[in-house]
């Protein structure tokens, strides 16, 4: 098993930081920054395409 993890960054305070993919909901569901409290889609929160790519093969 390999371990993976995702970077995340949001776009309202710009806060960045990394979760299991397994921690996190679907990449359509809303996610809630823990620093500002910005309520947005989980994919608006990925640092890159890439990460994207990542969560969606643990969905
Ligand atoms: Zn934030």
């Amino acid at each position: 098993m390999v371990e993976a993890f995702v970077r995340l960054l949001c776009p309202e305070c710009t806060k960045g930081w990394q979760a299991e993919p397994t921690s996190l909901p679907n990449h359509r569901q809303n996610f809630t920054c823990s620093s500002c409290g910005a309520t947005r889609r989980l994919a608006e929160f990925m640092r890159t395409e890439r990460d994207l790519d990542t969560i969606k093969q643990f969905e």
